[in-house]
């Protein structure tokens, strides 16, 4: 049994691009292996933000996580600022992380090309996603190709802390393997861009059952179905895309076989897909409606998980501070 790591941000309520590229795939986890799971607010403030909602957005997605199948009892769910061993260690990797890696990193590049004034943490988020990881001695950590980069940049930085403060080994931190997810990458409803909160392109995963057809009616197809008579490729379509997130193996058969004959029309695949996804969807939204009803509790189970996430930080720490030579605080 591996121990897992993986964070997901803030952003409020999940959309079925996180769903299906992540979460689902953690449910399916907390059930192999001992999982930790965060909702990294501590990464979330390295992009302007809104300081008044951003409680309250932590707060939406630890219910989205519950709601759509992490169990307490299975996994630890914690919100990452309230364990503070995240950025201790954080600041603790950055002596030995070269300045080099870190400016050659795909996202840093991009996201920093769009903003006059970069702030260092834009810089340093990679150090801090692999303290997250190293923090808990964690081996596998599911990723997108996206977060491939990192994930090497971690590996580096567990081999050189291992090497300068633990040279004879046992090494502290186990270099951390990549779990890629499988699922094709769900697009935004437009079927260009990344589906994205900020780009208005998603549907929520706790959307009702008649704003998701309302989303899903207009959204790109392959453009080749001008008409209904035209023959597509569900390979370059999303709607497939998502229907291969949504529906049994046997209705995609006939999915691709009807729009490669031009069996159906864009509308006809788009209800079955529709179906699919409330049949889905429906009972996670019913358990986040009684988790908002709730408030206290999630917190109280957020709290709990990151009690034992302490606990675990905690032990990691004091071997590190040990071998990089701190002195230890008298004892009463
Ligand atoms: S029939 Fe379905 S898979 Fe084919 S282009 Fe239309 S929406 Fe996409």
């Amino acid at each position: 049994m591996a121990r897992v790591f993986s964070g997901i941000q803030p952003s409020g309520e999940l959309h079925i691009g996180n769903y299906l590229g992540a979460v689902r795939n953690w449910v399916e986890l907390q059930h192999q292996h001992e999982c930790l799971f965060s909702v990294v607010d501590l990464h979330a403030i390295t992009q302007p933000y809104d300081v008044t909602t951003l409680p309250q957005r932590t707060l939406d997605m630890a219910i989205g996580l519950l709601a759509a199948g992490l169990l307490p009892e299975r996994c630890t769910l914690f919100v990452q600022s309230h364990v503070s061993d995240h950025t201790e260690l954080n600041w603790l990797l950055n002596t030995v992380t070269p300045l080099g890696e870190l400016e050659r990193q795909t996202q840093f590049k991009d996201k920093s090309q769009r903003q006059e004034s970069v702030p260092a943490g834009l810089l340093n988020y990679p150090v801090l996603q692999a303290a997250d990881v190293l923090l808990y001695q964690a081996t596998l950590v599911p990723v997108g190709e996206d977060q491939l980069q990192h994930l090497e940049l971690m590996r580096e930085i567990a081999r050189r802390w291992n090497a300068r403060f633990a040279p004879d080994g046992p090494f502290t931190f186990p270099e951390p393997q990549a779990q890629l997810t499988t699922s094709k990458r769900v697009l935004g409803l437009d079927g260009q861009a990344k589906m994205s909160k900020s780009l208005g392109n998603t549907i929520g995963l706790l959307e009702s059952s008649e704003a998701i057809w309302e989303k899903l009616r207009p959204a790109a197809t392959d453009p080749a179905r001008k008409t209904r008579k035209d023959p597509g490729n569900p390979d370059i379509c999303n709607i497939f895309t998502i229907h291969q997130g949504f529906s049994p193996p046997d209705v995609q058969r006939t999915v691709a076989q009807n729009c490669r004959t031009a069996g159906w029309g864009c509308l006809d695949c788009k209800k079955v897909l529709a179906d699919n996804m409330i049949a889905t969807l429906t009972p996670i939204r019913e358990r986040a409606t009684a988790l908002k009803s709730d408030p206290k509790g999630v917190r109280r189970i957020l709290s709990a998980g990151a009690a034992k996430a302490r606990a675990l930080a905690e032990s990691t720490m004091a071997l590190v501070r040990r071998q990089m030579g701190f002195l230890e605080p008298a004892e009463d």
